[in-house]
């Protein structure tokens, strides 16, 4: 059985309702979900009308109707009655599902008046379903359990708020250990790859909405995002599955690139953003969450802020590899997982940033000895760049805003330190910004006054957003080479890429899956 990509159409009028069902039918719905309860005069005859209509217009497609009660999540208080009218009339209009919360299904008043529509349409299912709009289930395989008890042939749907992504891991295990159909995933940004990996695992329908403005639920993803960005149609039990791991992710470039990729060299893989909130205690259980469901098929994540470091712990923690430079940068930002479940780490921000600066210069990493360099910055990316290039022999004065940070940076790699208000005496081959000035949404200031830039200089800014800085645009017109941010980032996920499949990434594929995402 294949999940089916179920679109609600949550229409106040028919004309509304026309208009999205078209949509939906168009962008590539495998099931329509009619929301009646968004309809401003709902009656009968009206969903009945719609029914037909959305049967008549286009390819046919299954539907299932629902009139969500308000305590469940439905937008208006219709009164129980209709509300049972409604989905008892539609089976006659030849609607294959109805949905009915399983708490009211509870009530043999309520009971009496559904089973015998559903009796006289035997192609016609019953979904029972159940929403916790603020948390998990106090017990969900007993919910899943309880639901088929009351009506073995009930399609169970259990829906819950993750308030952080490990409470997804409870979904995924219901769907692992039962079969048939039934559907279950979990709400909000934590739960948004609950929603795509419902496939992998076999829900009977995931939902996603038309646009943005019309998702019927929290974190709920359009079908462009789904089809286009999640490669939902290639996904089936055998995918592995890779991500990012980060808090924020919600912006990350990561799935596009290898998304892209994956689907470029065609191989069963798909990337999700895994929003992992909190500190070391929250990666570390993601991770013992991971590891232990080899079944999911996790084989891989790019690792971002604010867990570069705990992801390091975490390997050194399991007896896993770690790249020796990684292991002197102090960071990480991919993992990988053996078959044997064994960890091994890297860091391609260094290598991202050093093919970045060669291919623009097209020298080769030996050519980096004795190349006078002068970083500004001294935090992460500043860290995996420093130990890159000490590594590759270059002279490297490290400019920063808190000397400290400079002073300690450069004791541990070797090399000159200086404030930010030495930069005018600034006198370097290579100059890099490893600090956020410049980085979208302040993009009219610079870390380097356009008087200090010379034209002999080349000038290295590692923010990606804007692509062309206003660091970048002044040493252009003072005609210095200019090396980018994007390609540094493209690079270290080429990089990954490689780690992740084996094969070489299409770094102009890469590049071009993002340019829409940042400014130009
Ligand atoms: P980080 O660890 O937080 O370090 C930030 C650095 O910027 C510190 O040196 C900080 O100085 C300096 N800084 C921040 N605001 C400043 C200001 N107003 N004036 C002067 N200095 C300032 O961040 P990170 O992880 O290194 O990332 C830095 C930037 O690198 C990001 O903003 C991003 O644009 C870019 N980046 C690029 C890539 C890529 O692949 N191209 C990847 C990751 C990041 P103090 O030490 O004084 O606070």
């Amino acid at each position: 059985m294949e999940t089916k990509l179920a679109v609600p159409i949550a229409a106040k009028n028919l004309n509304e309702a026309r208009q999205q069902t078209g949509a939906a039918k168009a962008a590539g719905a495998e099931i329509l979900e009619l929301r009646t309860d968004y309809l401003e005069n709902i009656s009968i005859w009206l969903v009945k009308k719609l029914i037909t209509e959305a049967k008549r217009a286009g390819r046919s497609l299954p539907i299932i109707v629902t009139c969500r009660d308000k305590r469940q999540g439905g937008v208006r208080d219709c009164p129980q009655k209709l509300r049972i009218e409604v989905l008892v009339g539609v089976l006659e209009a030849g609607a294959e599902f109805i949905d009915f919360e399983y708490e009211n299904f509870l009530s043999v008043e309520n009971r009496e008046k559904i089973l015998p529509g559903l009796s006289q349409n035997s192609k016609a299912r019953l979904i029972l379903s159940a929403h916790n709009f603020e948390t998990k289930f106090p017990n969900i395989d007993k919910l899943y359990r309880d639901i088929l008890a009351v009506y073995p042939s009930a399609i169970p749907k259990l829906v819950y708020m993750a308030n952080h992504i490990n409470d997804c891991f409870e979904a995924f295990d219901l769907l692992h250990q039962t079969g048939g159909e039934r559907i279950v995933f979990c709400m909000g940004e934590a739960g948004l790859a609950s929603r795509i990996i419902a496939k992998k695992l076999k829900s009977f329908v995931t939902f996603a909405s038309i646009d943005d403005e019309s998702a019927t639920a929290p974190g709920q993803l359009t079908i462009e995002h789904f089809k286009k960005l999640y490669r939902y149609d290639a996904i089936n039990s055998d995918t592995e599955l890779y991500g990012v791991i980060g808090s924020p992710i919600a912006h990350s470039l990561s799935p596009a690139i290898h998304n892209a990729g994956f689907a470029d060299v065609g191989v069963n893989k798909l990337y999700l953003p895994l929003l992992v909130e909190g500190e070391k205690a929250e990666f570390d259980k993601f991770m013992q969450n991971i590891l232990s469901r080899s079944w999911l098929g996790f084989r891989g994540f790019s690792v971002t802020i604010p867990h570069k470091q705990n992801a390091l712990d975490y390997v050194r923690g399991n007896q896993g590899f770690v790249e020796p430079l990684a292991e002197r940068i102090g960071a990480v930002n991919t993992l990988l997982i053996g078959k044997d479940g064994k960890l091994a780490a890297y860091n391609s921000d260094y290598a991202g940033a050093l093919d970045a600066i060669t291919s623009a210069l097209c020298i080769t990493r030996t050519d980096l000895r004795d190349l006078t360099v002068a970083i500004i910055g001294a935090g992460g990316v500043a860290r995996a760049i420093v130990a890159g290039l000490s590594d590759a022999g270059s002279a490297i004065k490290i400019y920063n805003r808190t000397v400290e940070k400079a002073e300690r940076l450069a004791e541990e790699f070797g090399c000159d330190f200086a404030g930010l208000d030495d930069l005018p005496t600034l006198d370097a081959k290579l100059v890099i910004n490893c600090t956020s000035i410049g980085m979208h949404p302040n993009i009219d200031v610079t870390p380097l006054s356009k008087k200090y830039i010379k034209k002999d200089m080349v000038i290295f800014d590692t923010v990606y957003n804007p692509a062309e800085t206003l660091l970048l645009k002044h040493a252009k017109e003072v005609g210095a080479k200019t090396i980018d941010g994007l390609s540094m980032f493209i690079n270290q996920a080429a990089a990954q890429f490689k780690l992740f499949t084996g094969q070489e990434g299409n770094a102009e594929l890469m590049r071009k899956s993002i340019i829409g995402s940042v400014e130009n």
